[in-house]
């Protein structure tokens, strides 16, 4: 039985003070919950957030990661920063990050390989554009992006990796995919998985949908068999929201 997780992903969102408001007001809910709770912070607010959910259920996150250890790669946040300030999650391949900062599937790759080496988990999404939908190309890019993202990822590996299937053109657009058509991809991604790890690995991997997740369409998305979860935008933002999917 693979334990559901909700994720909020707050973008470049939430000042100091606006964030403490935001863990204080979802922790002691969340505490009530068998669902895994993880909060997915900009960095400058990370330490703090971190003092504010001790003691409670909630898991801290990241949004991305530099693959190297360290050196002079001006801006970047490397692996071993995040550990330090007792960070678990990290989201990685975020389709803003690919689409507005160049991230390849190989760049995803190499995070993903450094998050794993240094004990961080890794939220890997993968998802297609409105286009390459219409043009019937939703599973050639889903498999080609989850088999790159995880070239070189052993089935040691995989024991915390999470993967969020977002098509894109469901993120922050207020359209969703039909709950089927998201378990049908994820159904197929968990597939791509029983061919490289075996169907153990396969069965117990975590695979979330992402794209306007809502209090409304939440319970009908955490519904389908192959749905494990959900990567939340928008909706992590306001305590109630966010509270209503994880109660789904
Ligand atoms: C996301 O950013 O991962 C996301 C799913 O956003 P939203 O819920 O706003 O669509």
């Amino acid at each position: 039985m693979r334990k559901p997780i909700i994720a909020g992903n707050w973008k470049m969102n939430k000042t100091m003070n606006e964030a403490l408001e935001l863990v204080d007001e979802i922790k002691d809910e969340t505490n009530k919950t068998d669902v895994e709770v993880v909060v997915c912070c900009p960095f400058t607010v990370i330490s703090e957030v971190k003092k504010a959910i001790e003691g409670s259920k909630v898991k801290l996150g990241a949004q991305n990661m530099h693959w190297e250890d360290e050196g002079a790669f001006t801006g970047e946040i490397s692996a071993n920063m995040l550990k330090d300030l007792g960070v678990d999650y990290v989201i990685i391949g975020h389709s803003e990050r690919r689409q507005y900062f160049g991230e390849t599937d190989e760049v995803v790759n190499k995070k993903v390989i450094k998050a794993i080496e240094k004990g961080l988990k890794p939220i890997i999404c993968v998802g297609e554009t409105l286009n390459e939908r219409e043009k019937n190309k939703t599973f050639d890019i889903v498999k080609r992006q989850t088999l790159t993202a995880l070239e070189g990822v052993g089935k040691d590996g995989m024991n915390d990796v999470v993967i969020a299937y977002e098509p894109v053109w469901a993120i922050g657009t207020g359209k969703t995919a039909s709950s089927q058509d998201a378990n049908e991809v994820i159904a197929y991604i968990r597939f791509l998985l029983q061919n490289k790890y075996g169907i153990e690995v396969s069965e117990r991997v975590r695979i979330q949908y992402g794209g306007s997740v809502k209090p409304s369409n939440a319970t009908e998305i955490m519904n389908e068999t192959d749905i494990d979860g959900a990567l939340v935008g928008g909706a992590s933002l306001k305590a109630e929201e966010f509270l209503g999917i994880v109660n789904f």
